[in-house]
């Protein structure tokens, strides 16, 4: 049967041209590329192949496959299943045992295919708490390195070694960039669990320009993980203006106030949530009231999710207030020195957020009480 390419296989799976320009489109955004990128976009996929994918599964909890099967807006749901064509997943694929085995087989034999990992690898015990038909973990990654184009480590786990790293660690958990040791590139996708729209934006990246996007020292694409959450967070005006929730339910929370006091690490962490979101941008955390958890950097986990991030390593006082000087008095000169940086607003906002967050915290207003009808 002749191969068709990205957009021919789309149109059989009744996405109009329209609605396929407009993921074209959406695919630019994401990417943070001009406009009028997504021609460029939609020329490359009207005549590229689809990508053959194995897709190995170790140690994690499989939201990342999850979220790849949730992605349900009509065209890109479509689309990811046509960009890519998923040949191993052992979590959802129809086949099993050694027809599976030999799907797999095939694929890795032609060659020229990405390797998505997700989970981390243990090398404890020669690998043994991590088998898959009699062979670890690290077996699995080695065979399918060869013929890979390049490897996209999918979730936090496979990233930075997630959950199964976090201390003490009984398994030996380590990232896949680990094993993979230089041999291949690796895109790291981080996130509990990966935004599915990212991983197509990779894809379609790798196809219109043959290569992978620009990444960051951590090995994310900029396109993603470029700017911090807390500088594109709808709630940073309540933060500029020292406007926080002390607790689950009082006045602040209620009113979408900011969420540092209750742990966020959103000016920690690095990633596109604000804009793409989750579930086909119907929400992402901080828009449901909990504070980001920083699920896209190494270590999350030991961060505890209701400890305060510490500003003072990544808010530089010339573009924030010293929010966390050890003093219940406000510095004259340092406000000054602010106000001639950043503006007087600017300036305003700062002493706001400071005369907040250097004092202690006030009783938490009580939540409303709640009533029954009789
Ligand atoms: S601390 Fe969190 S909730 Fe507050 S502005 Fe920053 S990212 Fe948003």
């Amino acid at each position: 049967m002749k191969e068709l390419s990205i957009q021919q296989a789309a149109t059989t799976q009744g996405v109009s041209r329209r609605d396929f320009l407009k993921f074209c489109s959406m695919m630019a955004g994401v990417l943070a590329m001009p406009k009028g990128y997504s021609e460029m976009i939609a020329n490359a996929l009207a005549n590229s192949k689809r990508t053959p994918v194995i897709w190995l599964e170790f140690q994690d909890c499989a939201g990342n496959s999850e979220a790849l099967l949730r992605a349900s807006r009509p065209t890109v749901s479509q689309l990811i299943l046509d960009v890519l064509a998923v040949d191993y997943h052992e979590t959802i694929m129809a086949a099993a045992g050694e027809q599976a085995e030999a799907a797999k087989k095939a694929t890795i034999d032609a060659g020229g295919y990405l390797l998505v990992v997700e989970g981390s690898i243990p090398q404890g015990e020669d690998g043994a708490y991590c088998c898959i038909a009699g062979k670890s973990a690290i077996q699995l990654l080695e065979e399918a390195l060869p013929g890979a184009l390049a490897v996209v480590a999918i979730g936090s786990c496979a990233a930075f070694g997630g959950v199964p790293a976090t201390s003490p660690n009984p398994t030996g958990a380590v990232p896949v960039s680990t094993i993979v040791g230089g041999k291949k590139p690796v895109l790291n996708l981080p996130g509990c669990p990966v935004n599915p729209v990212n991983l197509t934006a990779t894809v379609v990246h790798f196809l219109t320009f043959g290569e992978l996007p620009a990444m960051d020292d951590l090995g994310r694409p900029l396109f993603a993980y470029g700017a911090r959450i807390h500088d594109n967070c709808p709630r940073r005006g309540h933060f500029d203006a020292g406007e926080f929730t002390v607790a689950w339910g009082d006045e602040g929370h209620r009113k979408g106030w900011c969420l540092y006091k209750m742990g966020c690490k959103g000016p920690v962490t690095f990633h596109n949530c604000p804009a793409v979101q989750y579930n086909d941008g119907t929400s992402w955390p901080i828009k449901a009231g909990h504070g980001c958890i920083a699920c896209s950097e190494p270590g999350f986990w030991e961060l505890g999710a209701y400890n305060q991030a510490d500003l003072q390593r990544y808010a530089p006082p010339a573009t924030y207030a010293p929010v966390q000087l050890p003093t219940q008095k406000l510095d004259p000169a340092t406000t000054g020195v602010i106000g001639a940086v950043a503006g007087a607003a600017i300036g305003a906002a700062g002493v706001a957020a400071y005369k907040t967050l250097s004092k202690p915290d006030e009783e938490p207003t009580p939540p409303p009480a709640r009533t029954t009808k009789k």
